[in-house]
Order: structure tokens, then sequence, then C-alpha cells
């Protein structure tokens, strides 16, 4: 094959956009009930929004950033995850002006772009449908929203869940923190892999993120973070505990668990999953967090430095439904199907699909000159529930013969009956 598709990315299929369309469906009505409303931004952006947002020691920035200058030389980069761009967004409209929603809700669907290695569920064009909410200082904000995302997964018949949480707590608490876990794992550094020997200077957190095994075995023994909060923020964390218990959703807290983005603070969450499509690893489908003093960041107003969010990986997402439950959704079924059974009947079987369609309802026909039997097996097939079939007798006569395909009861009906009204014909014919 001389033309492939670039590695890493996938096409989706008319034959699987039913089932992307039908999650998209899904997130709309379920963010919608708790008053979330879409925002589209740009797939490309300046290259230091996304730096600065997510931070220049992350591997997204540092490895992942699929960037370039344009023809103006502006360094641009397509966008390798959303919260930064919606942020950006939020300063430059206005959007904590007095007549804007508050604290403002948003949700996107769309496609993010990293350079990474692909493997199973990891892709460099990848999807995904994220949440955020501006100007919010309060627990119950985080709590909402992670039973937001539990609520759309259970929706899809995804159960097979486990919510993980941590807290980072505040900058300084960070800082204090990190100190710690340089301390902890500066005479340790021989025994690290590579990566993590990078990370310990670069973003030292990132090391409890780890996939080595090696590593993962020397982060089990470091301090945790838990230990070096504040009471504030100690106070904020066992407060969104509290909330999730009062709501009956299970969770367990993880203090290894610190997210790949550096603008996270107090709670971060994962949604895991480990249903059978896996191989039996737990994978995160959804993942996100707090992050207070990004929209200051961006020259936002401090009255509104709040902010809490989660994006879920489709990708990933329809691996864990699809082994769950088997779900595949189908294209609708046609209405009616039309059967041009002689050359010249093929404008007359045009003429009735236009008729159908302006009637709203799904026509099918091809013009591929089929046999009788040819048409009723693909009728049959595509589950149509009339089929029009059109021959040289019926053209002669003016007429059509309509077929109940449940049924099997067959009508000849005339032209003139269908285009004066063929809602009316058609209601006789689904109920004989
Ligand atoms: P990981 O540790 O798996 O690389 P991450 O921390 O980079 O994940 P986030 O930036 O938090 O992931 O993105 C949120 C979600 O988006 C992930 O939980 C995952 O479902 C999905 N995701 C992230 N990167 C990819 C990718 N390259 N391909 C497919 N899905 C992805
Ligand atoms: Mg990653």
């Amino acid at each position: 094959m001389k033309y492939q598709k670039p590695k890493g990315t996938i096409d989706i299929l008319p034959s699987d956009s039913a089932t992307w369309q039908y999650i998209e469906e899904a997130a709309r009505k379920t963010f919608g009930r708790y008053d979330f409303h879409e925002i589209r931004t740009p797939v490309f952006e300046h290259f230091d929004v996304i730096s600065r947002g997510v931070g220049e020691s992350t591997d997204i920035v540092s490895k992942e950033m699929y960037d370039f200058y344009d023809k103006g030389k502006r360094h641009i980069t397509l966008r390798p995850e959303a919260t930064a761009p919606v942020v950006r967004s939020y300063v430059e409209n206005k959007l904590f002006g007095p007549e804007y929603q508050h604290p403002f809700k948003t949700y996107y669907i769309g496609p993010m772009f990293r350079y990474e290695r692909p493997q199973s569920g990891r892709l460099r064009q990848f999807h995904q449908i994220g949440v955020e909410v501006i100007g919010c200082r309060r627990a119950l904000s985080d709590v909402e929203t992670i039973a937001m995302a539990l609520d759309f997964f259970t929706g899809l018949g995804i159960t097979q869940t486990k919510v993980v949480i941590n807290s980072l707590g505040s900058r300084q608490n960070r800082q204090k923190y990190r100190q710690a876990l340089i301390d902890y794992l500066r005479p340790l550094e021989n025994q690290l892999s590579d990566n993590s020997r990078r990370r310990l200077k670069q973003n030292p957190l990132r090391v409890l993120d780890s996939k080595d095994k090696e590593d993962q075995k020397i982060v089990q023994q470091a301090p945790s973070i838990i230990d070096y909060l504040d009471e504030e923020s100690q106070c904020f964390f066992s407060e969104v505990q509290q909330h999730l218990t009062k709501l009956g959703i299970t969770f367990e807290v993880d203090p290894l668990m610190v997210r790949g983005l550096d603008y996270y603070n107090h709670t971060v969450f994962e949604i895991m999953s480990d249903a059978a499509g896996f191989d039996g690893v737990l994978t995160t489908i959804c993942a996100g967090g707090r992050y207070d003093g990004l929209i200051r960041e961006f020259e936002g107003p401090a009255e509104f430095d709040n902010g809490f969010g989660f994006a879920i990986g489709i990708e990933r997402m329809l691996i864990a439904m699809e082994a769950e439950n088997g779900y595949q959704v189908q294209a609708e079924s046609p209405d009616v199907y039309i059967a041009d059974l002689t050359p010249e009947a093929g404008v007359v079987s045009l003429k009735l699909a236009t008729i159908i369609r302006q009637n709203t309802l799904i026509a099918k026909c091809d013009y591929l000159a089929r046999n009788l039997k040819s048409h009723m097996r693909l009728a049959n097939k595509l589950g149509a529930i009339l089929v029009m079939m059109i021959g040289s007798e019926e053209l002669a006569g003016n007429n059509v013969k309509i077929r109940n395909m449940k049924t099997g009861v067959e009508e000849l009906v005339s032209l003139a009956e269908i285009e004066s009204d063929f809602l009316s014909t058609y209601y006789k014919m689904i109920n004989l």
C-alpha cells in the first residue's frame, strides 16, 4: 500500500461512528443535566499556552508536543490537552464577567495530539471528552464533578471502575514535599531507570509515576505527600472524602498518585477500569483534578482563580465499554427500501426517495441495477420496514408495490397517492 494513515492515528469508519456519536450524545445529555455547556477551542494553540499551562518539564511539553513554526514564524502546537486552552479562552473572552455563568462550567469533545509510542489505548491523535469548572473553591465542586464522571460511565454500562484520589496540597506543600522526595531518592539514584534519573532532576514528582518495576519498588518506600499537607489542605482533602462517602461513592486514597501535569494541586483523581479488554491491567480511563492558580498564570482575575476538571480518553473508554457489555451501536435502519427492478424505474425511485426524505424518514436506494432477490436480501439485512418495488408492470400502471417486511403483506399503491400524501400511505402500510 502506497498511502497509509500516520502512525498512531485511527480512521473512525462509518461502521464505528454510530458508537462514537452515541457516546458523544450521552456526554452532552449527562453534562447538560449538571449545567455544563460546550466550548470549542482551536485544535492548535500558541506553544506558550501549553508550555506555560501544562509545565515545561512535563513529558507532554518536553517530549510529546506536535509543534512547528507556521509561515508567519509563530511557534504553534497541536493541542495535547484542553485545560490550558480552555483557561486561555476563559481569560481572553473575559468569561468571568457578570453576564456569564458562575462558576463557569464547560465541556469539550475532540482530538488531542501527543507524540508518544503508539500501543493499545495509546495513540498520537486520540480523543478526549473533558470538563472544567472555573471559579469555585469548594470541595463540593470537586465531588460533584467526580460524581458526574461516574454518572456518565454508568449510563454507558461501564461499571467495573475504581475511583482513586489523592491530594497534592497547596503549591507550598508541594514544594516542601518535592524537597523531601529528592532527599529520599538522591541516595538511590544509581538504582533508578534512566527515565526516572532524568525526572529526578527536572520534575521529581514524576518519578512516582514511573512504569518501571524496579523504580516502583523504590517508590513504595518514598515519603507520602499526605504527611506534608498543611492544616488547610488536610481539611479540604477530608471534606472531599466525606462528601464522596455521603454520595455513596467508593474510593481509594493512593498517596503516590501525582498526575503528569504541573498545574494540579489539592484533589487529584483517576477512574480506572479493569474490564477484560485491558488484559487484567488496571487502566486509567478518566483523570483530573484541581488547578487553583492556573487562571492567574494566564493573567486572569485572582477572584476566580480556582479550577477543577477531568478528561476521559474516548478510545480507552471504548475498550472498557465493549469489554463490559459488548456494546456496538448500529446505524439506523431504513424506513423504506426502494427496489428499482428495471432501468426505467431509476428516476421514479429517485423521486420517491426524495419525497420520503422530505418527510424526515430514511430512504435507501442505490441505483445499482440489482435483481429482486438481491434487493430483498439487502432490505432484510438492513432491517428495512417497508420495501417499494418498481418493475415494468408497476411503471406501466403508474403504481408501486409496497411490502410490509414484518408481516409480508403487499399492496399496490398509485404513485399519485404517494405524491399527494406520502405519510398516510406509510402509516397505512406499516399497520397492515
Ligand atoms: P498516561 O499516564 O496513561 O500517559 P496521562 O497522565 O498522560 O496518562 P492525561 O493527560 O491525564 O493522561 O489524559 C487523560 C486521559 O486521556 C487518560 O486517562 C487517557 O484515558 C487519555 N489519554 C492520554 N494520553 C493518551 C494517548 N496517547 N492515547 C489515548 N488516550 C490517551
Ligand atoms: Mg501520558
